[in-house]
C-alpha cells in the first residue's frame, strides 16, 4: 500500500455490515470537507468487491478506496490492528467513522493507540483554515451543542451518526483507485474476544429498528400521544409505508421506544417527507430533521415554533386531521 504525499481524510465503513447509505453519507461529507481543505478521501471498505459498491462508493468522491475482500470473520481488534497498519502507512490527518456501536468501539481503540482527538456522535463537521476541523456535537447531559477542535494531536477523529449528512454525487474529473489487501482468519490478536464483540454487534443490530431507511416518516408528538392517535397514526403510516418516530417526551411516557427518537439526543433522519402530529418543534427536536427534505406540521397552535421551519403547516387538532387521513382512500405505488 503506497503512502499519500497529498493529505488525506481516511473514512473507515463498519466491516459488519454491507455499503449502506451511513457510509455514503460520510463519505460525501468527507468530500465536502476535502475540496474546502485540499485533503483526498481514502475510504477503508471490509467485504465483498460488488460492482454496486464500488459505483456508490466512487460517486460520493473517494479517491481511493481500500478493499479488504478476502478479509472472513474480521472482528473489532482485527479491525483496529488493519486500521492501525493503515493509519501508520498513510497518516491521514481526519478519521471518519460510523457511529455503530463496532464503528464506536474501534474509533476509542484508535484514538488511545495515536494520542488522537476524538469526538463521539458528530451532528456537523466544519473546516476553518485557522482552526483546522471543528467538530459539533451535543454536550454536557445534552444540553448544549459544542464545537470542539482537537488540540495538541496529529490526528483528529470524530464518529458520525446515521443521517446527520446528506448523500451527494460527484461528477467524477478522474478514476477512482482501488487497492485489495488481505487479511487472513489468524491475524486477530485477541482470538475469543473477538468473537463476543461479534456476537453481540449482530444481536443489536437485528433488534433496532432503523429509521433512516424509510422515505416518509410520520412524527408522534405530545400534542398526539393519546392512545386513539397514536394507533390512528400508525394505521396511516401502514398506508403510506412510513416510519413511526417520536419527540422525546413520547419516548420518556414508555409510547415509542428509544430507537425511534428523533432529535439532538436520539437520532437524525433525513426523508423525503417528515410530518410531525402535535410536536411543537423544540430547538432540540428539530435538530434531528434538519436534512428532511419536505416538513409537514400540524398543530392546533399557530405561534409553535416548529411553522417557521415546515414546507406545509396545518392549524388544526390532530385528531381530526388524523380522522380525515385515514377515512380516505390511499394507494401507495
Ligand atoms: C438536553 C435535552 C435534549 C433533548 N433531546 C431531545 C430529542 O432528542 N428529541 C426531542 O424531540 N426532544 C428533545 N428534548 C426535549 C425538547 O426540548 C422538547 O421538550 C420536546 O421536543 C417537545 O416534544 P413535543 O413537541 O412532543 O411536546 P410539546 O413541546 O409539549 O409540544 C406539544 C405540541 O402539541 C400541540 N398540541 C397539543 N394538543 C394538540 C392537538 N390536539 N392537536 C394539535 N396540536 C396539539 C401543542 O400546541 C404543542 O405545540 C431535549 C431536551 C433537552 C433539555
Amino acid at each position: 500500500m503506497e503512502a499519500n504525499c497529498k493529505k488525506e481524510i481516511l473514512v473507515v465503513c463498519d466491516c459488519s455490515t454491507e455499503m449502506n447509505d451511513h457510509m455514503a453519507q460520510i463519505i460525501s461529507k468527507a468530500r465536502t470537507l476535502a475540496d474546502e481543505s485540499d485533503h483526498t478521501v481514502c475510504a477503508l471498505y471490509i467485504g465483498e468487491k460488488k460492482e454496486s459498491t464500488i459505483k456508490v462508493i466512487s460517486e460520493c468522491g473517494t479517491d481511493l478506496v481500500l478493499f479488504g475482500t478476502s478479509c472472513k470473520n474480521v472482528g473489532m481488534w482485527q479491525y483496529s490492528d488493519i486500521i492501525t497498519d493503515i493509519i501508520k502507512e498513510r497518516k491521514p490527518q481526519l478519521i471518519l467513522f460510523q457511529a455503530t456501536n463496532l464503528g464506536k468501539d474501534i474509533a476509542a481503540v484508535i484514538s488511545t493507540r495515536f494520542e488522537a482527538g476524538l469526538t463521539a456522535d458528530c451532528i456537523e463537521i466544519l473546516y476553518d483554515s485557522k482552526e483546522g476541523f471543528l467538530f459539533v456535537r451535543a454536550a454536557i447531559c445534552d444540553s448544549v451543542v459544542a464545537q470542539i477542535s482537537c488540540i495538541n494531536c496529529d490526528i483528529n477523529m470524530g464518529t458520525v451518526k446515521e443521517g446527520v449528512f446528506e448523500i451527494s454525487k460527484i461528477d467524477r474529473k478522474s478514476d477512482m483507485q482501488v487497492l485489495d489487501f488481505t487479511v487472513h482468519d489468524d491475524q486477530g490478536k485477541y482470538g475469543k474476544n473477538e468473537i463476543c464483540l461479534e456476537v453481540q454487534q449482530v444481536e443489536q443490530i437485528e433488534n433496532e429498528i432503523n429509521i433512516n431507511k424509510y422515505a416518509t416518516v410520520f412524527c408522534i408528538g405530545r400534542g398526539a400521544s393519546s392512545p386513539e392517535c397514536v394507533e390512528a397514526i400508525y394505521l396511516l403510516a401502514q398506508k403510506y409505508n412510513a416510519c413511526v418516530v417520536g419527540t422525546r417526551p413520547i419516548v420518556e411516557d414508555g409510547i415509542i421506544e428509544k430507537a425511534r427518537q428523533v432529535g439532538q439526543s436520539g437520532k437524525s433522519i433525513s426523508p423525503q417527507l417528515y410530518v410531525g402530529f402535535g410536536v411543537s418543534g423544540a430547538s432540540q427536536h428539530l435538530v434531528g430533521i434538519r436534512n428532511a427534505k419536505k416538513i409537514i406540521a400540524i398543530n392546533r397552535d399557530l405561534k409553535a415554533p416548529i411553522f417557521e421551519y415546515a414546507d406545509y403547516s396545518i392549524v388544526a387538532d390532530v385528531t381530526e386531521i388524523l380522522d380525515e387521513l385515514n377515512k380516505m382512500q390511499i394507494s401507495v405505488v
